[in-house]
């Protein structure tokens, strides 16, 4: 389990994180979203304890990373935007020396790095030098680096920035097995992929918490797809007019003499009933009318306009 409690961080005059607060229940992936500056990278520092919040508490599994750093760490593991990888070293040698660092008992340490190697796909790999390995089985290596100790908390940084589509895809299951029984933390730009892998989804925006939600049952659906037979001059303000309608978007004409309509709706329910009374008022027959899911994109989209 990981909980902020009102941490910021401060670089002089500029709040990087500001006030944040939030905890993850052991077992959730949680995607953590933002434009470029957000905080994302600020956060994830503060929660592997690279950095210290000017303000606030942080911890992990109830130990305060501040005042109880090993015991605190002991559960966490991190792959930074950039493993740091040796490439001098076999793979395997690498993952023996970091599960030397994390204290593995040395007699456990040959079958975990066998398990580990298995888990990441790296187990026709382990007597391969590093720094001959590709992109995404580099990014393998690092991901094993993670998980040497099996740390309950995995913090993962862009985990599939740089790959190949089918590196991705297949970094994409790894991630999803190793994801079982632990609680994740993972940034990332790509919308699709936070939402395919995560159970949560956070959205910071200039260092402040601006969307905190279930990522498969985002916001509640707000818009809808109408297709009116209408004369489009009368049509488009009466549906401005409507309370519960904030926005009224012309889409491309697709039957003629009907006009198609994206309606933002602050309540989808209200605004469908004042619809249908508008158009029996005017004798505008409906011929389609279509709610449609906001996507995450449209979140992070409405979350991050503006200062
Ligand atoms: P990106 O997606 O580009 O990696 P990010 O969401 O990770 O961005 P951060 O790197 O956490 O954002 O930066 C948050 C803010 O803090 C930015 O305005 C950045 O310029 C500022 N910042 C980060 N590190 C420092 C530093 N060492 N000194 C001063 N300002 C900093």
């Amino acid at each position: 389990m990981i909980s902020f409690s009102h941490v910021t961080k401060r670089y002089g005059a500029v709040d990087a994180v500001h006030d944040l607060s939030f905890e993850i229940p052991r077992g959730q992936f949680v995607g953590l979203l933002g434009q470029n500056g957000a905080g994302k990278t600020t956060t994830l520092n503060m929660l592997t304890g690279y950095l210290a919040p000017s303000e606030g508490r942080i911890e992990i599994n109830g130990h305060d990373l501040l005042t109880e750093p090993r015991s605190a760490k002991q559960h966490l593991g991190y792959l930074p935007e950039l493993p740091p990888l040796y490439d001098e070293m076999t793979v395997e040698g690498y993952l023996r020396f970091v599960c030397q660092l994390r204290l593995v008992v040395r007699a456990d340490v040959p079958s975990h790095v066998r398990d580990i190697a298995k888990k990441t796909g790296l187990s026709d790999m382990l007597s391969r030098r590093v720094g001959n390995l590709s992109k995404g089985y580099r990014q393998r290596v690092g991901l094993a680096q993670a998980l040497c100790g099996d740390p309950e908390v995995l913090i993962l940084d862009e985990p599939t920035v740089g790959l190949d589509p089918r590196q991705t895809a297949e970094l994409r299951e790894t991630l999803k097995e190793i994801a079982r029984g632990r609680t994740v933390i993972f940034s990332s730009h790509i919308l699709s992929e936070v939402q395919s892998l995560c159970d949560r989804v956070l959205i910071l925006h200039h260092g402040k918490m601006v969307y905190d939600h279930d990522a498969h049952k985002l916001s509640p659906t707000t818009k809808m797809h109408a297709r009116i037979l209408a004369d489009e001059k009368t049509l488009l303000p009466a549906l401005r007019s409507l309370a519960h309608v904030t926005r009224v978007t012309r889409l491309p004409q697709q039957e003629s003499g009907a006009v198609d309509v994206l309606m933002e709706c602050s309540a989808l329910l209200p605004a469908q009933k004042e619809l249908h009374t508008l158009l029996s008022g005017l004798h505008a027959p409906l011929l389609r009318l279509t709610p449609m899911d906001e996507t995450l994109e449209d979140v992070f989209l409405r979350c991050t306009q503006g200062g």
